[in-house]
């Protein structure tokens, strides 16, 4: 899915991509073409200008030389004399005379004619040799060049606003409109003016399109939904699969712990149904150490099935959002008290030892009294489960009131410590740290993120010094009631 949504991306892209290429090649075509009329018809204008100026010059000439009023020589040159218009002559005089004023029309004609053409040889020659002599900005003058471009341009279905610059080869601009800034190369279309011209003083004239960018983004802006739409898909194609992968992961934890549980709860409940056959022995309630065995072993094996099924309860904490609480002004000593009570024997049993210093004085807090059991039981567990192997557990409980309105408890051990990065992230869901050769310490990252969830419940905080190797410290802060 991934790919294809990649893929699709990148056709829409190429898509894009063509779509505003093809645009632009079709604007410039327009362009050109535009700017290719105007410069033809300011080469016909100048043609014109020539022709009326050496027109007029002849004009006073002929006329001086005649002594007569000038007359206009305009009008084409007939190409051929229509005989079957002529009328048929009555006579030979007559013949005669036709032929002599037919002759002399043909005269006057060819005279004509000769004139003319020695006339427009004369505008090509000025034209060939003069014309560049003339300033540009005579030839072709700004307004006219504006009024040019702009019905070009418009003839086109050009219909933007435009900056224009007429730019001579050796001298550089020689005129231009008020905003004409290209901002780069690309931006300017080109074409040279009067291209019969001397290469070194050949003029082009520059026009520039400011809101060329618009125009040619208005054609592909249809396409902007369906690339925001594709974007929208991936977002949530992410988000879907981010949450099936947590999803699996939380299912696969959770069947993780049940076999677990399954698995721990079977030992105690085999030892309890024990315990219990043996009583029901008539021999053993005679004996009272081994009564006295039993009963212990049934005591410490549903002490361990509680916990085992607090835990479960715990996990349970986490899915259901308004797990019930009940908070009441509770004893924070007498709690730690009982939890170090039970802890004892396990410290005990790997030879370490539990120092209890709990001077506080005040130590009323109000919290929900399973919870914060299950708070120091959590810590007291972890400081137990990551202690060090050369050394013996040394765990040190203490409570105390830093201020008239704080309880603070801390709990040390002398296990294998934390390093400073994961120090950060252990109170975070699922956050192990890779205990790596420590492969028999089972766990689920969840204790310290029960922990942390609870002391906030009960308005306190809870942080964590550690040095790697040395040992932990956990410090709660509760507030007092008062
Ligand atoms: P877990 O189920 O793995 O014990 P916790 O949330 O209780 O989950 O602890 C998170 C991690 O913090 C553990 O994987 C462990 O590496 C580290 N940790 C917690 N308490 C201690 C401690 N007292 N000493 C050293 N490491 C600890």
């Amino acid at each position: 899915m991934a790919s294809t949504f990649l893929g699709l991306l990148f056709v829409q892209i190429m898509y894009m991509e063509n779509m505003i290429k093809m645009r632009n090649e079709q604007f410039a075509e327009l362009v050109k073409r535009s700017l290719y009329s105007v410069s033809t018809m300011l080469e016909q204008n100048e043609t014109k200008y020539f022709l009326d100026q050496d027109l007029e010059e002849a004009e006073a000439t002929y006329s001086a030389m005649r002594g007569e009023p000038s007359y206009p020589i305009t009008g084409d040159l007939p190409q051929s004399v229509d005989t079957t218009k002529l009328t048929r002559p009555a006579n030979l005089g007559q013949l005669k005379d036709l032929h002599d004023s037919y002759s002399t029309k043909q005269e006057i004609l060819k005279g004509q004619y000769l004139y003319q053409r020695g006339l427009l040889n004369e505008v090509i020659l000025t034209i060939l040799w003069q014309s560049s002599d003339r300033p540009i900005a005579e030839r072709a003058d700004s307004a006219t060049v504006h009024d040019y471009l702009k019905s070009e341009l418009e003839f086109n279905g050009i219909e933007l606003p435009f900056e224009y610059a007429v730019i001579n080869r050796t001298t550089g601009i020689v005129y231009s409109s008020a905003g004409y800034k290209p901002q780069s190369q690309s931006d300017v279309y080109s074409q040279v003016l009067f291209p019969n011209d001397p290469l070194s003083n050949q003029n082009s004239l520059n026009v520039t399109f400011p809101t060329r960018g618009q125009y040619i983004f208005s054609t592909i802006r249809f396409m902007i939904p369906s690339f925001i739409f594709t974007i929208i898909l991936l977002v949530i194609f992410i988000y879907t699969i981010t949450v099936a992968f947590k999803q699996k992961k939380l299912s696969e934890i959770k069947n993780d712990f049940i076999n677990n549980m399954t698995h721990e709860f079977k030992t105690p409940i085999s030892s309890i149904s024990i315990a219990a056959q043996m009583l029901n022995d008539e021999s053993v309630r005679k004996s009272p150490t081994m009564l006295k065995h039993a009963s212990k072993v049934i005591n410490d094996e549903t002490k361990r099935l509680q916990f085992q099924v607090e835990k479960v309860l715990q996990m349970s904490m986490f899915d259901r959002k308004n797990a019930t609480m009940h908070i009441e002004d509770e004893d924070a000593n007498a709690i730690i008290y009982g939890v170090i009570n039970t802890f004892m024997l396990k410290v005990e049993s790997y030879g370490g030892h539990i120092d209890a210093h709990l001077d506080a004085e005040d130590p009323i807090v109000n919290v929900d009294k399973m919870h914060f059991t299950n708070v120091i039981f959590n810590l007291l567990d972890n400081a137990i489960k990551y202690r060090r192997d050369d050394e013996p557990p040394q765990l040190t409980v203490t409570t105390r009131n830093p201020d008239e309105d704080t309880l603070e408890i801390s709990i040390a051990d002398n296990g294998i410590g934390i390093k400073r990065e994961d120090l950060k992230k252990i109170f975070e869901k699922f956050y192990r740290v890779s205990t790596g050769n420590r492969h028999d310490v089972k766990g689920f990252g969840l204790g310290l993120a029960y922990v942390h969830k609870m002391i906030t419940l009960f308005g306190g905080t809870i942080k964590a010094e550690s040095e790697v190797n040395k040992g932990s410290k956990f410090i709660i802060n509760l507030p007092l009631i008062k």
